[in-house]
Formats: C-alpha cells, sequence, structure tokens
C-alpha cells in the first residue's frame, strides 16, 4: 500500500495505488435543508441512462429518507457495522483543526486500512460487502418515516418543532457517485478496468475490460457501482460526462451540469469543477462557488468522510436533525456549518442564490452591493439582509447570468383574474 494525502482526514492514509491528481475534480454541493424528495433527479438520471434491460433495479441518482432509508437497503449502517467490528471505537476525530485539515484529524482506520485486519478467504483491498438481490429492489424504502413519538399528534406541533434539534425528525438524502479522489471501486478491480479521467476527475468503468466480478460493488462503500445481470459487466454514474464536456446541443460548447443537477426541483444542487494541485489539495480559487462553500464558508462537507475515499460530493446538513447523528454522517463540521446556514453572511447570502439559476457550470462570481432592506435580532445576534446582486461567470470568463437575492414580486395585471 501506498501513502497518500487525505485532506478531508487531515492525515496520510494507506491506499493501493500511488497518489495521482486530476487537474480539476468534479464536485458537487447539494443543500439538504431544501430538498422535498420530489425524486426529478432520480427519474431525470434513469430516463437517460438507465432505462435498458437489465438495469431495472439500477439508480445511479438516488434519494433516500434518513435515518431509516437506504438504496441498497441499510447501505450505511452496514459499512459502518465492519468498520466498527474491525477498529472497535476507533471512528473518532481530533479537534486540531486549521486550515490544511478543516475537519481535524482522523484517527480511526478508513475501509482500505481497516481491510488489512480482514484475514483468511476474504482478503479485501477495501473493507466491503456486496449486497443480496432485495437489497437492491426497494429505492426508497421507509419513505417519509420519521423518527419521534409516532402516533402522538400533539409531538409534532408543539415541543417537537423546536430548533436546534425536532423532537420528530427525517430528511431527504440525495446520492450520485462521489467520483472519489481515492475511488474503493478503482483499488479493488482486478482488471484495472476502472479509471480516474486526468481532466476533470470523472471515475469511469471501461466496459470492454469489465468481466462483472463485481469487485467494485463490493468495495464501494456508498454502494454507487452496480451490476447488470443482462450484460454481466458493471456499471456506474458517468457524471453525465458529454455534458461536462459541452457536447449537450444546447450548451454550444460550454461545460454544462449533469442531468440530475439540471432537473432539480428544490433548487438544492450545484455542481462544478474545482483545480486540484499537484499535491492533491484544491487550488486555492476564491470566487469559485464549489471552492468558496467547501473551503471557505465551510456550510457544506463530505459524506461519511472517515471511509477515506475522500469524497467530492458536499451537503448542507439540515438545520433540524439532532447533531450526533449528523456528526456520524458528516464528521466533525456539522456545529460551524449549521450555524453559518443558519445566520448566512452577506456573501454566503449572495451565494446560495446560484443555486439553479442555469444549467451551464458557473466558474466564478462576483457580488455587486445592494441597499440593506431588513434587519433582525435572531438567538445569535443581529442578522442583516443586502439586496446584492451575484453574477455568475462560465468557462471562458463571460457573463452567464446575474440575479439577486431578495427575489422580485411580479403583481398579475387585474384583467384575467380568472386565468393562470
Ligand atoms: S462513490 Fe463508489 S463508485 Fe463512486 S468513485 Fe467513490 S468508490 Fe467509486
Ligand atoms: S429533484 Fe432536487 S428537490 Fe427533488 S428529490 Fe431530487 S434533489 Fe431533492
Amino acid at each position: 500500500m501506498s501513502q497518500v494525502h487525505n485532506w478531508q482526514l487531515g492525515r496520510p492514509m494507506e491506499y493501493p495505488y500511488e497518489a495521482a491528481y486530476p487537474s480539476k475534480q468534479f464536485a458537487f454541493v447539494f443543500n439538504i435543508n431544501r430538498c422535498l424528495g420530489c425524486q426529478t433527479c432520480t427519474m431525470a438520471c434513469k430516463s437517460t441512462w438507465t432505462f435498458g434491460k437489465g438495469q431495472e433495479s439500477m439508480w445511479w441518482a438516488n434519494v433516500e429518507t434518513k435515518p431509516y432509508g437506504g438504496y441498497p437497503r441499510h447501505w450505511d449502517s452496514k459499512i459502518l457495522e465492519l468498520l466498527e467490528e474491525a477498529d472497535p471505537g476507533g471512528m473518532q476525530w481530533r479537534g486540531d483543526a486549521e486550515a490544511k485539515k478543516p475537519y481535524g484529524t482522523y484517527d480511526g482506520k478508513t475501509i482500505f486500512e481497516a481491510a488489512k485486519s480482514r484475514i483468511g478467504d476474504h482478503q479485501q483491498v477495501a473493507l466491503g460487502y456486496l449486497p443480496n438481490d432485495d437489497e437492491w429492489v426497494t429505492p426508497n424504502l421507509y419513505e417519509d418515516v420519521p423518527v419521534g413519538p409516532a402516533g402522538r399528534p400533539d409531538a409534532l406541533h408543539s415541543q417537537g418543532t423546536t430548533l436546534p434539534a425536532h423532537a420528530t425528525w427525517f430528511y431527504y438524502l440525495a446520492r450520485i457517485c462521489n467520483h472519489c479522489s481515492y475511488p474503493a471501486c478503482l483499488a479493488a478491480c482486478p482488471r484495472k478496468a476502472i479509471y480516474k479521467r486526468p481532466e476533470d476527475g470523472i471515475v469511469l468503468i471501461d466496459q470492454e475490460r469489465c468481466r462483472g466480478y463485481r469487485k467494485c460493488v463490493e468495495a464501494c462503500p456508498y454502494k454507487k457501482s452496480m451490476y447488470r445481470g443482462s450484460t454481466r459487466v458493471s456499471e456506474k454514474c458517468i457524471a453525465c460526462y458529454p455534458r461536462i464536456e459541452g457536447k449537450d446541443p444546447r450548451a454550444e460548447g460550454r461545460p454544462m451540469e449533469t442531468r440530475c443537477m439540471s432537473a432539480c426541483i428544490g433548487q438544492i444542487r450545484l455542481q462544478g469543477l474545482v483545480p486540484i494541485g499537484p499535491d492533491g489539495e484544491w487550488t486555492e480559487d476564491r470566487k469559485n462557488p464549489i471552492y468558496y462553500l467547501v473551503k471557505v464558508a465551510k456550510v457544506a462537507l463530505p459524506l461519511y468522510p472517515q471511509l477515506g475515499t475522500q469524497p467530492n460530493g458536499y451537503y448542507i446538513p439540515p438545520r433540524w436533525v439532532p447533531r450526533q447523528y449528523l456528526e456520524q454522517m458528516f464528521g466533525p463540521g456539522v456545529g460551524h456549518a449549521i450555524d453559518a446556514y443558519t445566520r448566512p453572511d452577506r456573501e454566503l447570502l449572495a451565494v446560495l442564490q446560484l443555486f439553479r439559476r442555469s444549467n451551464l457550470i458557473v466558474f466564478r462570481y462576483e457580488i455587486e452591493p445592494g441597499p440593506k432592506v431588513w434587519e433582525t435580532q435572531t438567538a445569535q445576534g443581529k442578522f442583516e439582509l443586502y439586496d446584492d446582486t451575484v453574477i455568475a461567470f462560465g468557462h471562458d470568463g463571460k457573463e452567464l447570468f446575474r440575479t439577486k437575492v431578495e427575489e422580485p414580486v411580479y403583481v398579475r395585471p387585474e384583467k384575467h383574474l380568472n386565468s393562470i
């Protein structure tokens, strides 16, 4: 095993291959607070890539209801249980956060390090398991099933909805492949059929080389590599790479976001490309919205960073959920992220307006200051709202769009009152 640097863990870690980094990395931010579980993203992906024979149970993009739901069923509790067995009590963080290790240091074992302690017949490159057929057939079992005092009508509306954590809660977790910096799927493939593109870090399976051994399905802790019985090879999310290459006819050569991002009704999704240095760190790109949300505002956090694949999907955690539950899922940055989101500063509020105003990838933003339009007192202090304008620029530096913090109000003229 080689030593590679995992900035999400704040330490070097073991990985089967030497470090090799793309020049840019596909990355995305999902704002869980806004997801309504409509599954439009899920269907946008399904109708584009997985509508064929043998793909009936294949959902590259899915939305599951937490804490009970999961696709495949219980994927997260199963991998966490395996990690706990291999490294009892090990999943702990040390709070020495600084610029180079924004969440502190993870002291436990990753799935690559823990796999070494498994001896005998079942030697693995990454700790994992193969879900059975049943586990793949229910993409959103436990939909809208909450934690809390079920059957008590007063529970939800009395003390139940008081922040910081509701007594009765659930939330929607939208997921796609994280196009990880240290992909477990790639590490486990005995055919070397999986590769990471040097230009954008997208992880793909070469359909010609794959022989369907399913080692990637077993190793991916997020279970985003899937086996297709009709072709006997594995498949996974391809990050809609033709769109990112500007090949969609409507893109006119400009990089465009994926189908699931573009379709999002709740406007929870923003996707981009972040520049990567030779050491694997994100190169400072202060006005790139993804860089800003993850590295500067630190309002968006990786999903299960302790697994060690350095996933490139980031989530703004839901405000109403008990912190302990969120911390096991997103690491120790949860408290800061929720505080920042609950009382956003001027820049964060402006950047949040960029979500889903265009399907083209935003590479840079600028903010033009506007007038103060509102102020109030919150539990954390004074909050002031400015009607700033945020301007988005594309890959060639040209303006894509501009939008304001305050949503415009349209008054319907007093004619045709009975029409829409
Ligand atoms: S999420 Fe899974 S399938 Fe996607 S790159 Fe990471 S390890 Fe591979
Ligand atoms: S389309 Fe957007 S709002 Fe609807 S389920 Fe998907 S992520 Fe959530």
